[in-house]
Order: C-alpha cells, then structure tokens, then sequence
C-alpha cells in the first residue's frame, strides 16, 4: 500500500480547488483564510465541512426522488385525450409496445443511475465516517464513477425537453412536462453537487490516521 509515502496534508501542501496549483501552506494554521496566489480562490486542505455538506445534498435527493419518481414526467393530450406518465409507467409503456431500447434507456438513465449513485455517496460517506481501511482504492474508483456519469442522468429531462419541443409542432396532440420533471431535475442537480462536495481525499485519510 501506499502508506509509507509522505502526503501533501504531511508536507502542509496545499492544491486549489479551481485551478489546481499546489503551493505551501503557512505553517501556523488556523486565522485568516489562505488565498491561491495564481487564480485567488480561497485554498483549503480539504473540502470545508465536506461530510455534513454531503449528507445535507444525499438526504434532500432522496427526498426529492420520491415525487420524481411517484408524479406524471409528461402529460400528452391528443384528440381531447389526456394521459400522465410517471417515468416507470413510460417504462412499462414503451415495453408493453416492445421498444425495449428505449425502455432500457429510461430505465438506467432515470431509475437506476441517480439510486446507485445515491447509495454509493452514502456508502463512502459512511465508510469515512466509520474510518473504514476497507479496499480504499476501489472506494475512489467507486467515488470516480459517481462523478463521471452524473451528467448522464440529465438524459431523460432532454428527452422530455425534445419530446415537448417536436409535438408542440404537431396540432392533435400536446405534450407538456409535469410536475415530476421538475423533481427529477433536482435529484439530478443535487446529486451532482453531493458528489462535488465531497471530498475522496477523506478516504485515505483515515489510512494515514489508523496508520500511525
Ligand atoms: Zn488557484
């Protein structure tokens, strides 16, 4: 393992948020905020408060993916017909008319995606917590996938967004958002800033602390 290598924590070094240039920290610490000489953003060892920050954004997803999940994403009239969808009865509907890919695709992008990558921002966040020396280099592969495919769970507000554009053009039917848009869109968002606020560094600190 990699323990025996000096940390730039060790070495009171400290990498910019925004522009990522390492430079020594002063050596008392605590009173005044340190400032990156090159871009001037406030420098930080670690990410402030990145765990309660965290766990405020994992909570209010969660919330926010039950109305995402159980309101109508789409409301289509055609011919004075009006019908809601929520995004597992868009589901159910494109297998039921067997256009399984795209039932597929709803299905990861817009169900499976945002809970896994829910219940992996608490899984590390519990594992930091708990000072885990559990397979660290797999947890920041984990915290890696969370943020690479977090843009890829906007997908479906696109396809909405698309789906609105193309049959307001057509005069039978209307197709609007429903209100389970919106939700979806904030599971979205705050998943994606759960998962910038965390810190992955927090992982291995808890290596070097039980180290010693
Ligand atoms: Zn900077």
């Amino acid at each position: 393992m990699k323990q025996g290598f000096p940390t730039a924590l060790d070495n009171s070094l400290v990498s910019c948020h925004s522009c990522h240039l390492v430079s020594k920290a002063p050596a008392v610490h605590g009173k005044g905020e340190m400032i990156c000489p090159r871009c001037g953003s406030v420098l930080h060892q670690r990410k402030p408060r990145s765990l309660s920050r965290t766990w405020a954004l994992v909570i209010a997803a969660f919330i926010f993916y039950i109305p995402a999940n159980v309101l109508p994403i789409t409301k289509v009239t055609s011919l004075g017909h009006a019908q809601s969808d929520t995004i597992m009865s868009g589901v159910i509907y494109f297998l039921q008319t067997g256009m399984w890919p795209i039932a597929l695709v709803i299905f990861i992008a817009s169900i499976f995606v945002p809970l896994a990558k829910l219940f992996i921002l608490t899984f590390l966040l519990i594992s930091v917590q708990r000072k885990w020396q559990w397979r660290p280099k797999d947890r920041t592969r984990l915290y890696r996938i969370t943020e690479a495919i977090g843009r890829w769970s906007m997908t479906d507000i696109f396809v909405v967004t698309i789906l609105v554009a193309l049959v307001k053009l057509g005069a039978l039917a209307t197709i609007d958002a429903g209100p389970g848009a919106i939700y979806f869109a904030a599971v979205v968002v705050t998943t994606i800033f759960a998962a910038m606020s965390f810190d992955p560094r927090l992982i291995w600190d808890s290596m070097e602390t039980n180290h010693e």
